[in-house]
């Protein structure tokens, strides 16, 4: 790895929301960042690389699908030979098919758990082997608040996210030998693309929840992923972090 760069960190669902204010807390240190989205739509991406690059950090982008066990495996073995070594991994790549029970098709199921929760454990193995190999690395998982409460039309979601927790707390045990931590951060009602298509209505009932009174922003979580990350969390492992202004505690 050139001496410019300090980590070499791998960012699913970079392109926008979450994971783009993760990317760009990590550029702020001359990082070396690998953004994976998948839209063929490279606009918000490529923004995304644009605030990377203005920082004086790395950025690269691939359109991969986090939930085909053999693109993500394909992608991760070239990306290692390329940088020999992988500093931080974060999981983050989500999205959401809501429907009450009654309603949920199959392939809103499917869709979900493949994107939420597979894409977890094809991207956290594909890297393991590295980084026991390296004894040192970085995981972090996005979860969810809905994961922990439940939330009504998100019985797909929920159960994603709960298993993002559960998968957590076991990889941590797996790797803590090699100082390696795997740590999850659970947002709560959070102002992304992802929750722009609410109505005003429904988003208001959720802020009434929250007792400190407003919707979280991208960059709050990303602060808190970003510390996961430090040096100074080396001590924290198998834990979800909640990101969520109080909505759970
Ligand atoms: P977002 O703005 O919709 O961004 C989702 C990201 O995931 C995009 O970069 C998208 O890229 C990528 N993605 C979706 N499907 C993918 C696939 N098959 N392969 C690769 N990349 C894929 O969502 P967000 O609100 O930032 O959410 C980020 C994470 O936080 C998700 O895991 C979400 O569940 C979690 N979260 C969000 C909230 C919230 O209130 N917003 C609350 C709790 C948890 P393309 O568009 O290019 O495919």
């Amino acid at each position: 790895m050139s001496e410019k760069f300090s980590r070499v960190v791998v960012v699913t669902g970079g392109s926008k929301g979450i994971g783009r204010s993760v990317a760009a807390r990590f550029a702020s240190e001359k990082t070396a960042i690998i953004i994976v989205h998948y839209d063929p739509d490279d606009e918000a991406a490529g923004q995304t690389l644009a605030m990377i690059e203005a920082k004086g950090s790395l950025g690269e982008i691939h359109r991969i699908d986090v939930s085909s066990f053999s693109a993500v495996g394909t992608f991760f073995e070239d990306l290692i030979k390329r940088w020999q070594r992988i500093d931080v991994l974060v999981n983050n790549a989500g999205i959401t098919r809501d429907r009450l029970l009654m309603r949920m098709s199959e392939a809103d199921w499917d869709a979900v758990l493949a994107v939420n929760l597979k894409s977890v454990f094809n991207c956290s193995q594909a890297v393991v082997r590295e980084m026991i190999r390296q004894r040192s690395g970085r995981i972090v998982n996005i979860a969810s608040v809905s994961g922990q409460i439940g939330n009504v039309g998100q019985a797909n979601y929920a159960a994603s996210k709960a298993g993002i927790m559960g998968f957590t707390k076991t990889i941590a045990r797996e790797v803590a030998s090699r100082s390696i931590t795997v740590n999850a951060v659970a947002p709560g009602f959070i102002d992304t693309e992802m929750t722009a298509v609410l109505p005003e209505k429904v988003k208001q009932k959720f802020v009434e929840q929250i007792p400190l009174g407003r919707m979280g922003t991208p960059e709050d979580v990303a602060e808190a992923v970003y510390w996961l990350c430090s040096e100074a969390a080396a001590y924290i492992t198998g834990q979800v972090i909640h990101v969520n202004g109080g909505m759970y505690m």
